[in-house]
């Protein structure tokens, strides 16, 4: 054919054009690859040593092509009016990819990898991309440790020599660096996103059933968690239960009730009576947040059980809606109707826990 007289090709570049043979004696003069097609073997097993390591079922092969290689197929090919034929780049991705699912036993996706394999084939370089795992679980913890890590006091966060340019106190225990470090080195990530449902103050235990989280570990080596784990920190014990792994990104935060134990003074005496009657006011009722700046939301509360404790103090417990801050429920502040109003008290919420939270329903795209 007059192709194979104008161009030298390797065997699989001119297999690829429909012409039946090669031309070029050595493929190192392949018009189209410069011996490229004779490499793949080798690209596997540079992939191969890359993959150590990750643990992955699907997987998908990107390539990107040395300068010009493409262009000189579409260039003969134009030439030669040549269509709809495998092109070069699809014809290297094709190879590679039954060549690392044969070595490795794992299938190709090339829509929702687990483990995207993108290949330089200029540079020379592999670069692994695993798709993040989505974690959900349930946190206890006693009082004094706080939810989230606190920002460096040096650099506010901005990252400091102080704190080893993390931007974070690393001193202070928290639910979040807790759980980071304990799955960070086992999901062989570096990176993680935490989603609460629902938070606390550092000086509220959170009780035995727990309050859930997801946790999205970027770019992880492993996807397998442990069901649980249990850390010691300065101020007693933080257990993690009911570990499992999310078929992917919720796409919203289900919604959730929760019952909490409040601690409450007040600054006049609130009689048996008055707790009896707020008990029967407070139950199932509608109370508006009023926040700043946005739309106020209707949250529900679904029951009170207070009783007196000390001087001037009450003790209650509150089943409610998540969103509703149980602060701003006892002192008033921008929610009506209040446990304030209700009493007609000045109350002030000293200290509340977690005793139980509900949650809703996952929702997945
Ligand atoms: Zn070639
Ligand atoms: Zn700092």
């Amino acid at each position: 054919m007059e192709a194979i007289q104008r161009y030298e090709l390797c065997e699989p570049c001119s297999l690829r054009q429909g012409f039946r043979e090669a031309r070029a004696s050595d493929p190192r003069r392949c018009f189209i690859c410069r011996g490229l097609t004779t490499r793949v073997d080798e690209i596997r097993s540079d992939i191969l040593r890359g993959l150590k390591g990750y643990e992955f079922r699907t997987f998908s092969v990107g390539l990107s092509l040395p300068e010009g290689m493409q262009e000189r197929e579409d260039q003969l090919r134009a030439e030669y009016k040549l269509k709809g034929r495998e092109t070069i780049k699809a014809w290297l991705s094709r190879n590679l990819s039954e060549r690392v699912a044969r070595a490795t036993r794992r299938r190709v996706d090339k829509l929702n990898p687990e483990l995207a394999i993108l290949v330089d084939l200029g540079a020379s370089e592999v670069r692994l991309n695993a798709r993040p795992v989505f974690i959900y679980g349930r946190y206890t913890k006693p009082a004094g440790i706080a939810q989230r890590k606190t920002f460096c006091a040096s650099c506010r966060g901005s990252g400091c020599a102080v704190c080893g340019y993390s931007g974070y106190d690393e001193t202070k225990a928290s639910v979040e660096s807790t759980i980071q470090k304990r799955l960070g080195p086992l999901l062989g990530s570096k990176k993680m996103k935490f989603t609460w449902i629902g938070t606390e103050d550092p000086e509220s235990a959170v009780g035995p059933s727990g309050r859930p989280f997801v946790v999205e570990a970027k770019n992880p080596r492993k996807r397998r968690v442990p069901r649980g784990f249990v850390s010691r920190t300065g101020m007693g014990q933080m257990r993690v239960s009911g570990l499992k792994l999310l078929p992917s990104r919720p796409l919203k935060l289900p919604s959730f009730k929760f019952m909490t134990r409040v601690a409450i003074d007040s600054t006049s005496r609130i009689s048996a009576e008055d707790l009896r009657s707020l008990s029967r006011l407070m139950r199932n009722v509608v109370v508006e947040f009023r926040r700043p700046g946005e739309k106020p939301a209707y949250k529900r509360v679904y029951r009170v059980k207070a009783k007196a404790a000390g001087r001037g103090g009450i003790l209650a417990e509150i089943k409610l809606d998540g969103g509703l801050p149980v602060k701003r429920l006892v002192n008033g502040d921008s929610v009506s109707p209040s446990i304030s109003e209700v009493l007609k008290a000045d109350l002030k919420c000293r200290k509340f826990d977690i005793l139980k939270v509900e949650v809703g329903r996952f929702q997945y795209g």
